[in-house]
């Protein structure tokens, strides 16, 4: 074969690869077109012919919901709103109208910090650095109240006297991008700091509020009564157990690349992982590295301060402090299978007696249901517990069949709101949890002494999980039971109960 004839042959071959190149360009363009117009036709809008020259993939309503031979849904009867008009799929970093403030996390100074921008309005939505939204999960109520036109898109919230009512910080830990990673430490005072941004029509919100208050729990009115608390008109305020309360609500804001780090996988990887298991929810996890907060749609926590908010910070004098995670059946409605309301009450009786000592009590309570794997899960393992034998030696094993994992609680992050108080060492831990212990000190908080339930509070029907718990590595002054052991701590069964 002559040269010429090779060099022919070769020619060909690129032909053909290139037309197979062409051949499939066209069928995944047909395709992409496919969905686009799947999209349109779900939302009851048509595309736009501008789609080319625009900033992202946007489609625009009709004039009227009805001027589309295709929509025949009659639950399209409202007129579309301005948020409606338009439906942003994603964004691209460097598009036309893609403009993000600056956010350089962990950066001492919160100007040069720069806000945290999540909202979706006109003004803003070039502008945001933050994917997700404001109010963990309750952002899905608020995209009720916006579709069902129970709330304007233009709504801007007034902040006057909003403010919190004790000062916090700023200490050094909040200039460390490592230390806080789960939460905005300038989000109480993000109206203050970057009123000149709102002023010029971006929407900013705060991720903090603080506020005060008294609060009453009936057991605490029997402490006093016992002799256990002592009124002292400031911080148990009268004869009823009243407690003045300071309470900081924190929502969840996540830096993604430090909590990648904490929980030891790549950004990438925790990315991916956010995007797929929330339904595509947050494509732009996926198209916009260049965004780096994301607020994500969880619950958050709330601080309950007894005494001066200035003296958590404070290492010359004494700090007790609980954590509690969320069990709402117990916390709230007295169920006696599991130790929660009884620990929380211990927790802030505790407290409350270090603050009058003249230290600081603190209990932060966390929105994670049922070791964060909710109500639902959390009913099933009960039935599943209630149905056999429930024995403390199967505890974690029932939770396991179920979820595939006992706990989902995810401590690593919890010591934020710690570093975000300013503390750096606590006196006495109300906290059995090695879970929690573990964190905090990995975080480089010094925990002095653990101090577990007293046994006269943990109800009769919950010894089967503290003493399945005890096995598993919680801290006790008591004994550790065997698994032998462990398999003759019974809870009650249901027959006890249904009469
Ligand atoms: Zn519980």
């Amino acid at each position: 074969m002559s040269e010429s004839e090779n060099t022919h042959q070769l020619l060909q071959q690129l032909l053909t690869v290139v037309s197979s190149i062409q051949h499939d360009q066209k069928a995944l363009t047909a395709a992409v077109d496919a969905i686009n117009t799947r999209v349109n036709s779900l939302s009851d809008v048509k595309e736009v012919t501008s789609v080319a020259t625009s900033s992202s993939t946007v489609f625009v309503a009709p004039q009227s919901p009805l001027d589309d031979g295709s929509i025949s849904s009659s639950a399209v009867q409202k007129k579309p709103t301005p948020s409606t008009s338009k439906i942003i799929l994603t964004t691209y970093p460097g598009r036309m109208g893609i403009d993000p403030l600056p956010m350089v996390w962990g950066h001492a100074n919160a100007k040069e910090r720069g806000p945290v921008v999540v909202g979706r309005g006109p003004q803003t939505h070039g502008r945001r650095n933050a994917i997700g939204a404001h109010g963990g999960s309750y952002s899905i109520y608020h995209a009720l109240a916006l579709a069902t036109q129970e709330l304007s898109a233009d709504h801007r919230p007034d902040f006057t006297n909003t403010e919190p009512v004790c000062n916090i910080g700023p200490f050094p830990q909040w200039s460390d991008p490592k230390k806080i990673v789960a939460m905005d430490p300038w989000g109480h005072l993000a109206p203050e700091i970057f009123k000149s941004n709102i002023d010029e029509g971006i929407d900013i919100r705060p991720t903090i509020a603080v506020t005060k208050a008294h609060m009453h729990l009936p057991e605490l009115e029997h402490s006093v009564k016992a002799g256990r608390l002592k009124v002292d008109g400031d911080i148990v305020v009268n004869e009823l157990g009243e407690l003045a309360v300071t309470k900081f609500a924190v929502e969840p804001c996540w830096y993604l690349p430090g909590v990648a780090e904490r929980f030891g996988v790549d950004e990438g990887t925790l990315r991916r992982s956010l995007f797929e298991n929330t339904g595509g929810s947050f494509p732009e996890l996926i198209t916009r590295p260049d965004i780096k907060v994301f607020l994500p749609p969880i619950g958050g926590l709330t601080v309950y301060c007894f005494g001066d908010p200035a003296k958590m910070s404070d290492r010359s004098v004494k700090l007790s402090l609980r954590i509690h995670d969320e069990c709402n059946g117990s916390d709230v409605f007295g169920s006696d299978i599991c130790t929660c309301r009884p620990y929380l009450l211990f927790g802030i009786e505790e407290a409350v007696k270090e603050a009058q000592n003249g230290g600081s009590g603190v209990v932060i309570y966390f929105r994670k249901e049922g070791r964060a794997l909710g109500e639902v899960t959390k009913y099933l393992v009960y039935n599943a517990r209630k149905r056999g034998i429930d024995r403390a030696s199967e505890y974690f094993k029932r939770t396991e069949n179920i979820a595939g994992v006992k706990d989902m609680r995810f401590q690593a992050l919890m010591p934020d709101i710690l570093h975000w108080l300013g503390i750096t060492k606590i006196d006495r831990m109300l906290s059995m949890s090695n879970m929690k212990y573990e964190a905090i000190v990995n975080q480089g908080i010094e925990i002095g002494e653990r101090v577990p339930i007293p046994d006269d509070m943990i109800p009769a029907d919950s010894r089967v999980e503290i003493d399945a718990k005890i096995h598993a590595g919680y801290f006790t002054t008591g004994k550790v039971l065997t698994m032998e052991e462990l398999s003759t701590v019974q809870g009650r069964a249901w027959e006890d109960v249904d009469h």
